[in-house]
């Protein structure tokens, strides 16, 4: 092993797993500290065609999972449109998925040690876990509410997260993802049915979050995808969903530590996707701590994952606002090219950079074809 390390690494879902595996395999030691082994991360569980890309082989071949072709999305008055995808939307199970990920990072030699982190400190120019363990060099992988992110980076605001209430369902469901928009609640109720059960839940702004009424709209429609269920295995969490100055100036790295996925606020904050930004920052703060550039992480991550995060949460007040809803959903409903746009979007086979300029290029044989289904309806 190198003498970088010991890396200690607190959080062993995606980002933590995926990091131990990459030190490991590039002989830095590193101990890998997990609280909840047993437990299944709420989560949708979906990994878009560009997050399976961005996977290691390894890890691809463990994503497995029920593929989705189909995705039928609502706007908050309930005007549909499908969208077919050309490729699939895989949803895994969470608990299968971080159990593999960890056991990875095991087999390419990372000591994991099953135990919530208490304490950290810093003594010496040196992390002390829990008045045991001493690491040189310190990860966060947390995940939102992560301690090494609350002790070095400093806590997020209510206003920089996403709160989520949901329910697993057991059962094998058509593979088909349903999204409704709910404009009251600025946020969106999702159902994606996974291999042995379905995750269904309501995501919008932490801040001013109403548990009750999310969980009654939220009921409602499950009901009306799946009726007669009886709900039971209910999950709430958060998630972050971090304003654009708060990208710019929480920082992810400092000296001698890191921070990587939902811990760095790695989440996209308008469609709450995290995994692959998760795997990703893993797999630059693995080069990072291999090169000795933790700044360079910063700068990395900047090219790649934050520059697009950015620009979704500057969009993201305009896309949840009503108007933009029902206009998007007419617009979609109507017309192939712009239901096109669309899913290259969900399969994450454009950015949010692109999203403006592509949308203006196409817009007006979109009117034409829109025009066209209003006055000459289908039937
Ligand atoms: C309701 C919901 C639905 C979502 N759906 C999707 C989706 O469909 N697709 C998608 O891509 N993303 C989705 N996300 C986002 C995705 O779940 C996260 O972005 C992803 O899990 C981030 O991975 P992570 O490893 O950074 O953090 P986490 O997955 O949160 O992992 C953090 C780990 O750290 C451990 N931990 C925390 N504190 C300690 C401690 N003190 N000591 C030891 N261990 C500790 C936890 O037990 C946990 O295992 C969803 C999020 C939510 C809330």
């Amino acid at each position: 092993m190198k003498t970088i390390g010991p890396v200690g690494i607190i959080g062993g879902g995606p980002a933590g797993a995926e990091l131990a595996r990459r030190l490991a395999e590039a002989r830095i030691e590193c101990v890998l500290f997990e609280a909840k082994p047993d437990r299944a991360k709420p989560c949708g569980g979906g990994l878009t065609p560009r997050a399976m890309d961005l996977m290691a082989p390894d890890v691809r071949k463990i994503a497995q999972g029920k593929s989705i072709f189909q995705i039928i999305s609502r706007s908050p008055l309930d005007r549909a449109f499908s969208l077919s995808l050309y490729e699939p939307i895989t949803v895994v199970s969470r608990k299968e998925f971080d159990d593999q990920l960890r056991r990875l990072a095991a087999e390419a030699g990372a000591k994991i040690i099953y135990r919530r982190v208490r304490s950290i400190e810093r003594r010496n120019g040196v992390f002390l876990i829990d008045d045991q363990e001493k690491f040189p060099l310190l990860a966060g992988a947390g995940g939102f509410n992560c301690s090494v992110a609350r002790t070095l980076s400093g806590p997020l605001s209510s206003l920089d997260l996403a709160a989520a209430v949901g329910y697993y369902l057991a059962g094998n469901y058509p593979p088909r993802i349903e999204i409704k928009f709910a404009a009251e609640l600025a946020g969106y109720l999702w159902f994606f049915p996974g291999p042995s059960q379905a995750s269904a839940g309501f995501q919008g702004p932490a801040h001013g979050f109403s548990m009750h009424h999310a969980e009654m709209t939220l009921k409602k429609f499950i009901e009306r995808i799946v009726p007669g269920q009886v709900l039971t295995r209910r999950y709430a969490w958060a998630a972050p969903s971090l304003r654009p100055e708060t990208f710019d100036t929480r920082p992810v790295a400092g000296d001698r530590w890191l921070l990587v996925g939902d811990a760095a606020g790695l989440c996209d904050p308008i469609t709450g996707e995290g995994i692959a930004h998760a795997l990703r920052s893993a797999e630059l703060a693995a080069r990072a701590i291999q090169n000795g550039d933790l700044k360079g992480y910063r700068a990395d991550l900047e090219k790649d994952v934050l520059r697009e995060l950015r620009r979704a949460a500057a969009m993201k007040a305009e896309f949840f606002k009503p108007w933009f809803l029902q206009l998007g959903h007419l617009v979609m409903s109507g017309s192939e090219i712009a239901r096109d746009l669309c899913r290259r979007l969900a399969e994450g086979r454009i950015s949010y950079h692109d999203l403006k300029p592509d949308s203006y290029r196409i817009l007006p044989r979109a009117l034409i074809q829109v025009l066209g289904s209003l006055l000459l309806p289908r039937g």
